[in-house]
């Protein structure tokens, strides 16, 4: 029996059709420098469902506003001994729904003429040097440089040199039959439910005042027992929410890794991780869609200079921060509540955000240590260097 394997040959593939693989895929149709690059965009899935919803702060507008669902100006903070409600202003939390983005994405890409997309599943991705052999259930493909998003935790768990902890939450869509929420604000942490030794807390983004979302999320090593999370939204729309009629509209759920992992050990001349999988998440948050936004910004100014791939991450000082707070939720994981009610006890949610998109200069850095636990930091810290 003969097999005929058909090589397509494009100037570049991008694997997954994410987050980062459909910004990507539109910030090369819509550059003009990269007009003459055929580009081959590939998923395994049709990107028709609505599997998460995306949050993320900005000032003024913004690239996505477009399909922005809802904003809010300000955000709710609760811990132990310390609760407050912050206007955010210059900043907004603003919130899109994955479909929305998918469909936006895949139509405005589908007119680029230079870049097409196929449905199929990838099932291996060689670096031949000359070209870069992508093989998928329909067939072969080659191309001189290839990106890739698809992420595996297995790499993570094959070392120890970086504590790997999770992002994990159930997020349930409810309506209720009397007004429950505020529109007005999101709750970005509530941790006022039962830590049971971890770093638990709950997510609400209110649509309307009987609609919002209200996700069990936790930043632990392990995850739960799906009926753990259902358990605990439960009871918080019981007695946080005070509300007992209600209906369930959708559900969602995730599993984000919060690493400082080496993701660009992955990369070669010809191929580049994307998006999670090149470690494009915030390690202590698990925040990953701006970043990528402006990561992709970088990765099209760098594509213009013809460098080698694995030439392009750059490693921060905010690496090292992220380190250390994870250093410290790994060893005690209970210790995240304290942390984090001390950093919003301590700093304007303002200063907090623009330390997370990595923006503060070093002063600004500093006021943001001081506001956290000293010992812990300066413990972790200690244990990293010897
Ligand atoms: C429910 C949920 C909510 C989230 N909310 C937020 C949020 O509010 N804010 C935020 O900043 N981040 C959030 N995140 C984190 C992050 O932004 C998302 O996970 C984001 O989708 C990551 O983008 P990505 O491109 O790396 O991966 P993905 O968007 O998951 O894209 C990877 C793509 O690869 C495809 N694929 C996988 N394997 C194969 C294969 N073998 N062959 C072909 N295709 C394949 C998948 O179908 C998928 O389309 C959330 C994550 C989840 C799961």
């Amino acid at each position: 029996m003969f097999f005929i394997f058909v090589q397509t040959e494009y100037d570049y593939i991008i694997i997954g059709a994410g987050a980062a693989g459909l910004m990507l895929a539109e910030a090369l149709g819509n550059d003009p420098y990269f007009k003459d690059k055929t580009v081959l965009l590939v998923d395994k899935d049709a990107k028709k469902t609505n599997d998460r919803t995306w949050c993320f702060w900005e000032k003024c507008a913004g690239d996505f506003d477009q399909i922005i669902n809802k904003s809010w100006s300000q955000i709710q903070f609760e811990g132990e001994n310390y609760e407050a409600n912050h206007e955010i202003a210059p900043y907004t939390y603003k919130m899109l729904r994955g479909l929305d983005f998918y469909s936006n994405y895949l139509n405005r890409i589908q007119a680029y003429e230079n870049i097409t997309f196929s449905q199929a599943l990838v099932t291996g991705i060689v670096d031949h040097k000359s070209h870069v052999q992508v093989t998928t259930e329909n067939g072969n493909y080659c191309a001189e440089q290839v990106f890739n998003s698809i992420f595996d935790y297995k790499s993570l768990y094959q070392q120890t040199k970086y504590p790997v902890l999770q992002q994990h939450f159930i997020g349930w869509f409810i309506k209720s039959d009397k007004p429950v929420f505020n529109p007005e604000k999101a709750t970005f942490m509530d941790f006022s439910v039962p830590q049971k030794g971890n770093t638990r807390f709950m997510y609400v983004l209110p649509f309307s005042e009987t609609e919002g979302l209200v996700e069990y999320t936790l930043f632990s090593a392990d995850t739960l027992p799906e009926e753990e999370y259902e358990n605990a939204i439960k009871n918080y729309i019981k007695e946080k929410l005070n509300c007992t009629q209600y209906e369930i509209i959708e559900k969602e759920r995730g599993n984000i890794p919060m690493t400082c992992y080496n993701f660009s050990g992955h990369n070669s001349p010809n191929i580049l991780q994307i998006g999670i999988a090149g470690g494009w998440a915030k390690a202590s948050t698990g925040y990953t869609f701006m970043s990528t936004n402006k990561k992709i910004k970088e990765l099209l100014a760098f594509l213009k200079k013809n460098k080698p791939l694995n030439s392009f991450t750059t490693k921060n000082r905010y690496w090292y921060y992220d380190l250390l707070l994870l250093d410290i939720l790994y060893k005690d994981n209970s210790k995240g509540r304290h942390i984090f009610e001390s950093l919003f006890k301590g700093s304007r949610p303002q200063l907090i955000f623009k330390f997370l998109d990595e923006d503060t200069n070093i002063k600004e850095d500093l006021q943001i240590i001081s506001s956290c636990p000293k010992s812990y930091f300066t413990k972790a810290l200690f244990n990293r260097l010897f």
